[in-house]
C-alpha cells in the first residue's frame, strides 16, 4: 500500500508536447465532500480505502491541491457527432492529471472530469453536475463488476459551487481512471487538420504503450487496427448481451482500448426492446439499442479513414470486414452461456433470435428474465415465466425447444445448469430508477443510497441479504425517466 503522497507518475502522454495536449491547472470546487469511493479503483493506485476519508483526498480531488510530479492536461482531439464532423473538441471539463503506475507495473491515467474549463471548452462552463458525476460512477464500477470492459471510477466529490443547466445543480467530480484516454477522434484530429508528423507520433505512442505485441508484426499498424475492431467486437456483443445502451457513440467518445468510456445518457434495458433510445436528445435514433452494432462498425471505419496515410485502404476494408463475425460469435457466446448453454450448434441462432422477437413489446424484463430462467429447474421456470408473455403459445414453443436443446448438453444435472447460469446472469443491474434514487438522496445531502447501490452492483451476481429491492423490475415511473446530454 502506498500514501496517497506517494503515487508514482510517469507522465507519457503530457511528454508528447503542447500540440497533443495544453497544461491547465484545475479550478477547484468550493466545500469539498467525499460522495462515495471504491475500495477496487482505490485497490489499482495502491491505495487503502481509508485514504479516501483523509483531508488531503478531498482537497486533490477537488482541485485545490496537487502533487508536484502531477501535469495537468487538457487533451485535444475532435471526432464525428451524431455522423457529422466536428473539427475540435477536446477536454472541455477534464483533465488528464498525470499517469500513474502501480506496484503491478500497470499505468492508469488519473483523469479528473469537472476540473474546470479549458481551451477545448467552447461554450462550457468546464463542469460537470453531481447527477452525471454519480451515474458515470456507478455505471464505471457495475459495468466492470458486470465484466464489461469500461474506464474505472476511483470516488465522487460533491460541492457546494453552483452550476447552471435546465436549473441551478451543485459541481461535482469524478476521478476515473483507464490506461489511456486516447480516443478514436483523437487520431482524426491530426488526421484531418493535416498533420502527418503528429499522426506519426500518436500512432507509434499508441502503439509502443499500448499494443507493443503489434510491433513485431510485419504490419504493425494494420495489427493495431485489428486489434482495435476484435476489442470493439467484443464490447459490444457485451453491451448487447446485458443490455447497455450508450447513449452517446460519437467516435470522440470511443475509446482506443475498447472500453466503455465518456458516459452520458446511458442506460440499461428494463423491459428488452431492441428499438429503445435512452438519450431524450437522439430524436432520430442513431445510437438506439440495436443500432449500436453497425455504429461500433461505423466508427471503426472513421477511425480507419484516420489510420489511412498508415494502411493500405484494401487491407483497411479487409479487416473492418472482421467486425460483423467477430462480434456475432462473441455474441451467440454469451447469449448461449446466459441460457446455460455450453458448447454451439448450429440452431442457436434461431432460438436466441425467437426468444429476443417474443420480448419485444412483451413487457418481459431483460434481466430478470434470465435470472429467473436459471433459479429453478428449466420446466418450473418457464411455467413461471410464461404470463409475461403476449404471445404464450409461441413461448411454450420456444421453452420445449430449449428444454430439448438443453438436454443435449453433455455432463449437466440441472444443478450445474442453475449455478453456471448465475454466474453470468446478474440480478442486480444499474437501473436508472435506481440511479435516481441515489441522485435525488446525494442532491439532499445523504449518500448513504449511492454508497449502498455502489456495494450491491460490485456483486451483480450473488444474491445479497436485505438487498431485494434492488433486484426488481421498476415502478412505472421509472421506466420513463428523460436523460437529456445535459450533465
Ligand atoms: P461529451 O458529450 O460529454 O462527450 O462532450 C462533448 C464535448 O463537449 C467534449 O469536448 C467535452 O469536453 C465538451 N463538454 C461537455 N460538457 C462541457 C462543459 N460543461 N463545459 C465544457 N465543455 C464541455
Ligand atoms: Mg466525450
Amino acid at each position: 500500500m502506498k500514501a496517497l503522497d506517494e503515487l508514482t507518475f510517469d507522465n507519457r502522454f503530457a511528454r508528447l508536447g503542447d500540440a497533443f495536449s495544453t497544461s491547465v491547472l484545475p479550478e477547484p470546487i468550493a466545500d469539498p465532500r467525499l460522495v462515495v469511493s471504491s475500495d477496487a479503483a482505490l485497490a489499482l493506485l495502491d491505495l487503502a480505502p481509508a485514504d479516501a476519508q483523509s483531508p488531503v483526498f478531498a482537497e486533490i480531488f477537488s482541485g485545490q491541491k496537487l502533487w508536484a510530479d502531477a501535469d495537468p492536461r487538457a487533451m485535444v482531439y475532435s471526432g464525428h457527432q451524431f455522423g457529422s464532423y466536428n473539427p475540435r473538441l477536446g477536454d472541455g471539463r477534464g483533465l488528464l492529471l498525470g499517469e500513474v503506475y502501480n506496484e503491478a507495473g500497470e499505468h492508469w491515467d488519473l483523469h479528473l472530469k469537472g476540473a474546470g474549463q479549458t481551451p477545448y471548452s467552447r461554450m462550457g462552463d468546464g463542469r460537470a453536475v453531481l447527477r452525471s458525476s454519480i451515474r458515470e460512477f456507478l455505471a464505471s464500477e457495475a459495468l466492470h463488476a458486470l465484466g464489461i470492459p469500461s474506464s474505472r471510477a476511483v470516488c465522487v466529490m460533491g460541492s457546494s459551487t453552483p452550476v447552471w443547466r435546465e436549473k441551478q445543480e451543485r459541481a461535482a467530480m469524478v476521478l476515473r481512471l483507464a490506461p489511456s484516454h486516447i480516443r478514436f477522434g483523437s487520431f482524426e484530429y491530426f488526421y484531418y487538420t493535416q498533420q502527418p508528423e503528429q499522426l506519426k507520433r500518436l500512432g507509434e505512442h499508441v502503439l509502443s504503450m499500448h499494443f507493443p505485441q503489434c510491433l513485431e508484426h510485419a504490419e504493425p499498424y494494420l495489427a493495431m487496427f485489428r486489434e482495435i475492431v476484435e476489442r470493439n467486437a467484443e464490447l459490444i456483443a457485451k453491451w448487447q448481451a446485458y443490455g447497455f445502451c450508450h447513449g452517446v457513440m460519437n467516435t470522440d467518445n470511443m475509446s482506443i482500448l475498447g472500453i466503455t468510456f465518456d458516459f452520458g445518457p446511458f442506460a440499461f434495458l428494463d423491459d428488452f426492446d431492441q428499438n429503445f433510445i435512452c438519450n431524450h436528445s437522439d430524436h432520430e435514433g442513431r445510437y438506439s439499442f440495436s443500432n449500436q452494432v453497425p455504429i461500433a462498425q461505423w466508427n471503426l471505419s472513421a477511425l480507419a479513414q484516420a489510420l489511412t496515410p498508415f494502411i493500405n485502404v484494401e487491407a483497411l476494408r479487409e479487416t473492418l470486414g472482421l467486425f460483423l463475425p467477430l462480434y456475432q460469435a462473441h455474441y451467440l457466446d454469451l447469449m448461449r452461456r446466459r441460457l446455460g448453454l455450453t458448447r454451439a450448434e448450429d440452431g442457436d441462432e434461431k432460438l436466441i433470435g425467437t426468444l429476443l422477437t417474443l420480448m419485444q413489446n412483451s413487457g418481459v424484463d431483460y434481466t430478470l428474465f434470465f435470472r429467473r430462467l436459471g433459479d429453478d429447474p428449466a420446466a418450473v421456470a418457464l411455467a413461471s415465466l410464461r404470463d409475461d408473455f403476449v404471445d404464450i403459445k409461441s413461448f411454450d414453443a420456444w421453452g420445449e425447444q430449449l428444454i430439448a436443446r438443453s438436454a443435449r448438453e453433455e455432463t449437466s444435472t440441472e444443478q450445474q445448469r442453475q449455478t453456471r447460469m448465475h454466474a453470468v446472469n446478474p440480478l442486480y443491474i444499474l437501473r436508472n430508477y435506481l440511479a435516481q434514487n441515489a441522485i435525488d438522496a446525494a442532491e439532499d445531502g445523504n449518500y448513504d443510497e449511492v454508497r449502498r447501490l455502489h456495494n450491491v452492483l460490485c456483486n451483480p451476481f450473488t444474491e445479497q441479504t436485505g438487498m431485494a429491492s434492488y433486484a426488481q423490475r421498476p415502478p412505472e415511473w421509472g421506466k420513463h425517466l428523460e436523460i437529456s446530454c445535459s450533465s
